[in-house]
């Protein structure tokens, strides 16, 4: 079983429940809904087909929303989409317009506030840049740089401007509680700029008694990397969100940014997500370019815990297909996957207190031994955390008696995650960690198991034993 998990977003093409199954045998680990998109019906529709389906094949397939964030779409024209030709003139009005090639809006209403003479505006992921020559109370005047179609509700970026209005729209504050209703594991939380807004957004989880949802923070602008250590502190885990990064800053920056986030997230113990159009010319190919192979395989040797697909399986045409290749490419590049130094390098900021080095000695002994699974009974995913960001090269076995924790696990890198109630003493502990790897890894006689947890289960905050087993 690979290691690096796969995020796929739920879309049109998808949707149905028998794609969902397939999606999840062939190894969905995570099914994202873009609230951009998608509205509570999808959601909840995709909620309760993901559930039968853990049902029905014993697994533990977590949701994540992805709220659309104070982020600009621009909104419908007539027919779908419109074709902008270099050196025309366009209008962009305050009020909500249909537009065509000559007019359009966008869904935040004080664009003209806050742009001036000069400023460049990226519509669609950069795909077509327009200057504005003129602000006027009613539209903004737009010079359009290069040909391009639009379509209904894509992106809208203006890089360097300083948006004025508060992180937490009305409509992300709905979709949270909405999703929290739902009892969704990760919130992904688009345009993050800084610490605060993370902040906020637990204040919100705590008012609404919410003691579990994790939070993804997008980086995806120029002010998240400039505050990315403060904002990786309070948050879960970060995506690199590379459509609206390349077109926020230059996309020359973006495999350099990427390999950063990647090693800030690991060296503070949190899980990272690599994004957009990883297999982007499967949505109309049963084929990878060969730059798509080599971009999947490079986030993973990198050191992400999972990658993501968007519009390959949102609207694609072989949304199964490209889960099964993303998977032989994991499958090939986790096998030159550098285990020992991503150990010697996570050894270098992890404290070292008694939960550390009891982790750490964990990984060194499942190294050394060659034993077949590292098991960690745990109750708050704590132990299993930790141990996945020294990144053993053999498979994290958590166990948890909470399914929150279980779902908890599906980002992160090496750990396969079970639900089970039977953790009540010391001896039971140890004969469900070797039951457990039994089941995993085959009954492989004369085969070691290293198993670390915190004993006694509900009152220990560290993670104090480390026992060896033989199958
Ligand atoms: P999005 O985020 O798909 O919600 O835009 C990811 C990205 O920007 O890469
Ligand atoms: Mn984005």
């Amino acid at each position: 079983m690979n290691k690096t998990k796969v995020v796929v977003t739920v879309g049109p093409a998808s949707k149905e429940k028998s794609i969902l199954k397939e999606l999840v045998i062939y190894g969905m680990d995570v099914a994202r809904i873009n609230l951009s998109h998608a509205n509570h019906e999808f959601c909840s529709d995709i909620v309760n087909k993901i559930h039968e389906i853990n049902e029905e094949l014993n697994t533990n397939v977590a949701i994540m929303l992805d709220t659309q964030g104070p982020d600009i779409r621009v909104g419908e024209f007539i027919g779908g989409s419109a074709y902008f030709r270099k050196g025309e003139t366009v209008r962009l009005y305050n009020d909500d317009v249909l537009g065509d090639s000559t007019k359009f809006s966008v869904s935040y209403k004080n664009l003209h506030r806050d742009v001036m003479y000069n400023d460049i505006i990226k519509l669609n992921d950069g795909k077509v840049e327009m200057r504005v020559i003129d602000v006027s109370e009613e539209f903004i005047t737009l010079e359009v740089l290069n040909n391009g179609y639009i379509y209904d509700n894509k992106g809208v970026n203006v890089p360097g401007v300083h948006l004025s209005r508060p992180f937490l729209s009305e409509k992300d504050k709905k979709d949270i509680i909405f999703a929290s209703g739902l009892d969704v594991d990760f919130m992904a939380l688009s345009f993050v700029s800084s610490a605060e807004d993370v902040l906020v957004v637990n204040d919100l989880l705590i008012e609404i008694g919410n003691d579990h949802m994790k939070l993804i923070s997008k980086i995806e602008n120029e002010r998240s990397l400039n505050e990315l250590d403060e904002i990786i502190k309070v948050s879960d885990g970060v995506m690199v969100a590379r459509g609206d990064l390349g077109a926020e800053l230059p996309p020359e920056k973006i495999p350099g940014i990427q390999k950063k986030i990647i090693s800030k997230a690991l060296s503070q113990g949190k899980v990272s997500i690599v994004a957009t159009e990883m297999m982007s010319s499967m949505e109309k190919s049963i084929t990878p370019t060969r730059a798509e192979v080599s971009d999947v395989a490079n986030a993973v040797l990198d050191g992400c815990d999972a990658v993501m697909l968007s519009g390959e399986t949102t609207v694609g045409k072989y949304p199964l297909e490209t889960v099964t290749m993303m998977e032989k490419i994991i499958k090939s590049a986790e096998e030159d996957l550098d285990y020992q130094n991503f150990l010697v390098t996570a050894m270098k900021t992890e404290k070292q207190d008694t939960t550390g080095l009891i982790s750490y000695s964990a990984v060194e002994c499942a190294i050394r031994l060659k034993a077949k699974a590292i098991v960690t009974p745990t109750m708050t995913g704590n132990t299993a955390r930790k141990i996945s960001r020294f990144r053993p090269s053999c498979p994290i076995l958590a166990i948890s008696p909470d399914i929150k924790t279980v779902k908890s696990l599906a980002l992160c890198f090496g750990i396969q995650a079970s639900l089970d109630h039977e953790l009540d003493s010391f001896d039971k502990i140890m004969d469900l960690s070797v039951t457990t790897a039994k089941e995993f890894v085959g009954n492989q006689k004369g085969e070691k198991i290293v198993i670390t947890g915190g004993y006694p289960f509900n009152e220990t905050k560290h993670t104090n034993f480390l026992k060896i087993e033989e199958l």
